[in-house]
């Protein structure tokens, strides 16, 4: 056979729009939460960079990601941009056009550079710029990557404009960690997007419980939450005996495909 004939093959890669979930979050869980937006099989956004989070990356899809979206500054979602800063660094030296495209919220930039940038001793032999790793975008209502404009929202968690969600319309919305936000969704979800939400056993004051969940959202909400970030699959089943859909480590979830009008998997319906 020719190798034009090898190049027409077809790849037999899931379609549309997925996303997979490389750690689940909470406490006692074995990486912090981090997810990817997958166009077929391959990698499109990562949210978040928990420590552990350019391995998985790696052992995923066999390379680093190309997008990456910070939701807010926390150890548990930004820990593993030193790993990513040296990678890079040393595949930049090879090709000097080789950087992650970083986006965050215009907010976010003293707390990213106060923890990220601000620690005198990352590389120790110098010469380098911690952000001459990345493209760094900071951004404030959106942002694009190729021909898709994810919208970017406040979500509520410690104080204000401290973390922010992310959302492709018709496709998904991805609370980071949060209270309810009720108001936000009634405008972020409003178009049948299946929702990513920050929900445990138990709520505190930074994170969401399920009961706040139960008084917090309508019926059609509620059947269309992925819950993540809780500690361990014993907190997974009891909110699945409570009826709530809940993500689990590598598990790929499909989604609505952006402007095609495909619909997503069915959620199975919440009885309570
Ligand atoms: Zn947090």
């Amino acid at each position: 056979m020719s190798d034009r004939y090898d190049t027409d093959i077809p790849s037999i890669a899931p379609s549309g729009f997925g996303l997979r979930f490389l750690g689940v979050g909470g406490k006692g869980a074995k990486l912090g939460p981090v997810a990817v937006l997958e166009r077929g099989d391959e990698s499109l956004l990562m949210i978040d960079c928990a420590p552990g989070a350019l391995d998985a990356h790696v052992a995923q899809y066999g390379r680093p990601p190309s997008n990456l979206y910070i939701t807010h500054t926390h150890l548990d979602h930004i820990g593993g941009m030193e790993e990513l800063f040296h990678t890079m660094i040393e595949a930049a030296e090879a090709d000097p056009r080789q950087r992650i495209r970083v986006f965050a919220h215009a907010a976010l930039v003293p707390s990213l550079q106060e923890r990220l940038v601000c620690n005198r001793y990352i590389r120790a032999e110098g010469g380098v710029n911690f952000w001459d790793a990345f493209h760094f975008v900071p951004v404030d209502r959106g942002f694009w990557v190729d021909d898709l404009w994810f919208r970017v929202f406040e979500s509520r968690h410690m104080q204000p404009r401290f973390c922010f969600g992310v959302a492709l319309p018709g496709t998904f919305v991805y609370t980071g960690d949060t209270r309810p936000i009720p108001e936000t969704l009634s405008d972020v979800a409003d178009d049948d997007e299946m929702i990513f939400h920050d929900c445990s056993v138990r709520a505190n004051p930074a994170h969401t419980g399920f009961v706040d969940m139960l008084s917090e959202y309508s019926a059609d909400l509620l059947n269309r939450i992925v819950c993540y970030h809780y500690g361990s699959e014993a907190e997974a089943e009891r909110l699945e005996q409570h009826g709530f859909r809940v993500a689990r480590a590598l598990e790929r979830i499909p989604l609505t495909a952006a402007r095609t009008g495909e619909k997503p998997a069915k959620v199975a319906s919440i009885s309570r």
